[in-house]
């Protein structure tokens, strides 16, 4: 019990710095240096009002200094990151395979959510998330290189059919290379069958999304929707239902 309690708070701490990742990556700032501090009045956070979660509950959602408004996306990040923590160690326990699956999720709701605000995927976090997975194959027991080495070159030809796909349901090209690297650092991870279910649940997912949204603002919709928070989504269900959903197909298709 105490244990799943530490895998909480570990995860919201993690989830804290994740914040700072979102923020500082796409402006090419360093993570390490300087310390948080207010994006509007730009005054150092002391440690005590960036404790994960609380923080913004204490300060009611405000600066301290400046009392400009602190975003939502702080202790949503926070909260899901201390909830993905606990799910992987409540299905891992305290291993190696925790560690390598918990860094994989943080890497997806990184992407997520830098995908959502600019229509970008670092190469800074999914090219060494490739190395990363290739590396897990090599130490945890749920994967092994060669279905690691197939994933990535599935999941990088993967992208002709996801385009095509994609172009298909929005009418227009949404697909960048960012997403190329996206799923092959999937399929490091999780291995190729899981490319495929990556795929195409992230693509179900994001058309029904799309027809969503454009039921909601009208067909002139011109917002380009990204990719990349869908492949991350696909991948999370990937990582904890392939086999049942991989047994249910086989089960039922003839
Ligand atoms: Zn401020």
């Amino acid at each position: 019990m105490m244990w799943y309690v530490v895998s909480i708070v570990f995860g919201a701490l993690v989830g804290s710095f994740l914040n700072v990742c979102i923020l500082r990556l796409p402006q090419q700032e360093s993570i390490l240096w300087p310390g948080s501090h207010c994006p509007h009045c730009k005054h150092p956070i002391k440690f005590y009002d960036n404790v994960p979660v609380i923080s913004y509950i204490l300060l009611r959602r405000r600066c301290r200094h400046c009392h400009s408004p602190i975003s939502f996306q702080y202790p949503l990040v926070e909260g899901i990151t201390a909830i993905g923590s606990l799910i992987l160690f409540m299905k891992f326990g305290s291993s190696l395979s925790y560690l390598f699956y918990f860094s994989f999720v943080c890497a997806l709701i990184v992407i997520t959510v830098i995908d959502l605000y600019h229509q970008i995927i670092p190469d800074v976090i999914s090219l060494p998330g490739i190395g990363v997975g290739v590396l897990a194959s090599l130490i945890i027991p749920q994967i092994n290189l060669f279905n690691s080495l197939i994933g990535i070159l599935l999941g990088g030809g993967g992208l002709f059919l996801v385009a095509t796909v994609y172009q298909w349901l929005f009418k227009r090209e949404g697909m960048g290379g960012g997403d190329v690297k996206l799923l092959a650092m999937i399929g490091a991870f999780l291995g190729w069958k899981a490319v495929i279910l990556t795929i195409l649940s992230g693509s179900l997912i994001g058309s029904i999304t799309g027809i969503i949204i454009m039921v909601l603002k009208g067909k002139d919709f011109k917002y380009a929707i990204p990719f990349g928070p869908f492949l991350s989504l696909g991948a999370v269900i990937s990582l904890f239902y392939q086999n049942e959903i991989i047994i249910w197909y086989l089960q039922h298709k003839g």
